[in-house]
């Protein structure tokens, strides 16, 4: 069965994108099938996948407001996982989902019946808790959230588990926390190491063990269209990511419920 993750972190520029489309990729690498969802306006993740946000003809905006299915709505990215875009029609659906019944619904019946065809559901969220970030967290079963070990993180961490707990609450009692992930780490900055050791001694083994290093070829990849591992598949970064795919998989499956008892 499917899992149903979402990328994020109400601050922009922590690598929620970049998380996105690397772990995609890495999971695909490990014969994994994927499906991303680009729910950023900005089309990042749709860009950095290899496809063209400006020649979309389907978008996750026809998914969430006209209800087209995924099935439809989808393409296929060069590196290998299905893609649902986004563009910037998507800033208009914000809106437009504000006045429509069952508002925080729309992704989550969108993906009903697509577990069974997919091992990983990603889900790159805009950088605000709006209506499309509480789609995402609606429809999904955990949450990662990116995070740069800086002085400001831990303020911003606050309201993100507030809003997660309340999701969880009224909308969404499944809705975990798959992990907190640490990115653009460079360890020679002694304020990461001192924030980086605050998290783990919080937040225990929800802090991936996987650090995602400061790399300039994460940063030149998207300008290729390429996920890291395309672009450079022995930078530290690509090499970072598919750790992470590990990590994330060996947690998401070993959780696996056991099937019934076999009797000879
Ligand atoms: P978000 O989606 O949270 O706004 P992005 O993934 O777009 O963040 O990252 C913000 C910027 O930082 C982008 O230019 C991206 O290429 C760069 N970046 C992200 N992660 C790394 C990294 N580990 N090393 C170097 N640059 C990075
Ligand atoms: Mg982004």
């Amino acid at each position: 069965m499917g899992k149903i993750i979402s990328v994020t972190n109400q601050k922009g520029g922590v690598g929620k994108t970049t998380t996105s489309v690397n772990l995609a990729a890495s999971l695909v690498a490990t014969k994994r099938k994927v499906l991303l969802i680009d729910l950023d306006p900005q089309g990042n993740a749709t860009m950095g996948s290899g496809v063209d946000k400006h020649e979309l003809e389907t978008s996750v905006y026809d998914v969430l407001v006209d209800e087209m299915s995924i099935a439809e709505a989808k393409v296929k990215s060069p590196a290998g996982y299905d893609l649902i875009g986004a563009n910037a029609d998507l800033t208009a659906a914000e809106v437009e989902l504000l006045e429509q019944d069952h508002k925080e619904q729309r992704l989550n019946k969108s993906l009903e019946g697509l577990r069974s065809l997919y091992d990983y559901i990603l889900i790159d969220c805009p950088p605000s808790l709006n209506m499309l970030t509480v789609n995402a967290l609606v429809a999904s079963d955990s949450v990662i959230i990116p995070m740069q070990c800086e002085y400001y993180a831990l303020e911003g961490l606050t309201a993100l588990l507030n809003t997660i707990e309340k999701i969880k609450n009224v909308l969404n009692p499944k809705l975990e926390i798959d992990g907190l992930l640490r990115t653009m780490y460079d360890p020679r900055i002694a304020l990461a190491n001192q924030v980086s050791s605050q998290l783990t001694e919080h937040f225990g083994d929800k802090v991936y063990r996987t650090i995602i290093p400061r790399n300039v070829r994460l940063a030149e990849a998207p300008s290729h269209g390429l996920p890291a591992l395309e672009y450079d598949s022995r930078s530290r970064g690509a090499v970072s990511y598919l750790a992470l795919a590990g990590e994330l998989i060996r947690r998401a499956e070993q959780k696996v419920p056991k099937g019934p008892v076999e009797t000879a």
